[in-house]
């Protein structure tokens, strides 16, 4: 086995995964390296929605440049995306304005978006329930994706087609640099070489600087999900986020009402105190995946966030659902949480160590839909 290569990438989550395919097609020799036998970070545990909609208008163009780089790899083999646009579904006159605001925003960007009636809503989206809807703004070109088999689609995709070195059950303890680059040194005493490391370590702050870490504004979230059992006879189409999700998302946040719609909300509310929006995404079995809430803790305190699903916060979430949907069935067959991590002051953490190490994590809620456009770019600076 070659131990010798341009660049290690340390994490095969999506941001991982997307530095090192864009290291590959600039040429360069990538090993890329994960501590468990398949990613299960927060990569397999969330939505699949790729939504540059909701984004700031910086992260939008990385979000616009990953839908391409998504259906180009798509063309070329079966990585799960689907193409069915994204919907918001206001639920009174300030979502709605905010949606009409937002489609003005999105024309002058050049980013196709249309206005739907309260009727054709309702004819589009089956289940929806009449008393909640208004209108509501589609984004056609957006994509979701099934998070739990994209990234090993796309992983084998790598492999086969362009030479990707992938190596699973490998859990970094240390990175050494030295004369001839970086050796990185696994728990089975297994090293490698590389000139180059990119750590995408996700919200996994122990194995690797965790004085760093620890001493960074780094903060972990952990959000709630669903899924019910497959639906008889119903289809929906896309990402379907709703009334929440307008008052939440930083697309909305430069929308000229924003902050006066803002300041009539109530702070004293379950949703607030839980962090909760209502989203729905059908998965390919027929199921619906339903979610989710917000809770945060630093990275020095991320264990006070415990392991249990708090029965409390899923069934305000049924609840609320069930107010914006009538699904066939809400008989729920899988249930559990997911963490990622975020900075507090920067869109996304960076740290380079002795000047070959580079640290890039905390990419946030947003990793599904930036990390394709975003590791271009930072792959472009980083290997320059
Ligand atoms: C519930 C939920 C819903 C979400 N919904 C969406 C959505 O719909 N759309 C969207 O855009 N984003 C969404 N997100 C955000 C998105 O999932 C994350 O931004 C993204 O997955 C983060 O990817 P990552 O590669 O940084 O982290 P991870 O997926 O956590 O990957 C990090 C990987 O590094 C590995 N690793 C860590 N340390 C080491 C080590 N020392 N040695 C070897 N391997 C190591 C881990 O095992 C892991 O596989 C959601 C997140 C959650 C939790």
């Amino acid at each position: 086995m070659e131990k010798r290569f341009d660049v290690i990438v340390i994490g095969g989550g999506v941001l991982g995964t997307f530095h090192a395919y864009h290291a590959l097609l600039k040429g360069y020799k990538v090993c890329l390296v994960e501590k468990d036998r398949m990613p299960k970070g927060a990569t397999t545990q969330n939505f699949g929605q790729v939504v540059p909609s909701g984004m700031d208008s910086k992260w939008q163009k990385l979000g616009r440049e990953s839908l391409r780089i998504y259906k180009e790899i798509q063309s070329k083999f079966d990585i799960s995306i689907r193409q069915q646009g994204t919907v918001y579904l206001a639920s009174d006159d300030d979502e709605e304005r905010l949606l009409v605001e937002l489609r003005s925003l999105n024309n002058d960007n050049g980013y196709p978006s249309r206005m739907l009636t309260k009727k054709e809503c309702l004819t589009k989206y089956p289940g929806l329930r009449n008393d909640y809807v208004t209108a509501g703004l589609f984004f056609p070109e957006e994509v979701t994706v099934e998070p739990r088999i994209m990234i090993h689609r796309l992983q084998h995709y790598m492999v086969e087609a362009l030479d990707l070195v992938f190596k699973t059950n490998f859990l970094v303890v240390d990175c050494v640099k030295n004369n001839d680059g970086v050796e990185v040194v696994s728990t089975t005493h297994e090293h490698l070489k590389a000139h180059t490391v990119i750590i995408c370590n996700g919200a996994d702050f122990k194995n690797l600087y965790p004085t760093l870490f620890w001493q960074s504004d780094l903060e972990v979230t952990k959000l709630q999900m669903m899924q019910t059992k497959p639906q008889n006879n119903f289809e929906l189409k896309g990402s379907v986020l709703t009334g929440w999700s307008i008052r939440r998302y930083e697309a909305f946040r430069e929308c000229p009402s924003y902050f006066e719609v803002k300041s009539k909300e109530s702070g004293d509310s379950l949703q607030k105190k839980w962090g909760v929006h209502i989203l729905f995404k059908q998965a390919t079995d027929g199921s619906v995946i339903i979610g989710d809430s917000h809770e945060y803790a630093d990275v020095m305190n991320m264990d006070d966030l415990g392991f249990d699903i708090n029965v409390d916060i899923d069934t305000f979430i049924l609840h609320e659902a069930q107010k914006i949907f009538n699904l066939p069935t809400y008989k729920i067959q899988n249930k559990w949480y997911g963490i990622y991590a975020q900075c507090k002051t920067q869109d996304v953490f960076q740290k380079t160590i002795d000047g070959n190490i580079h640290i890039v994590t905390g990419i946030g809620g947003k990793g599904m839909t930036g990390s394709a456009g975003f590791s271009k770019n930072n792959i472009a600076t980083l290997l320059n």
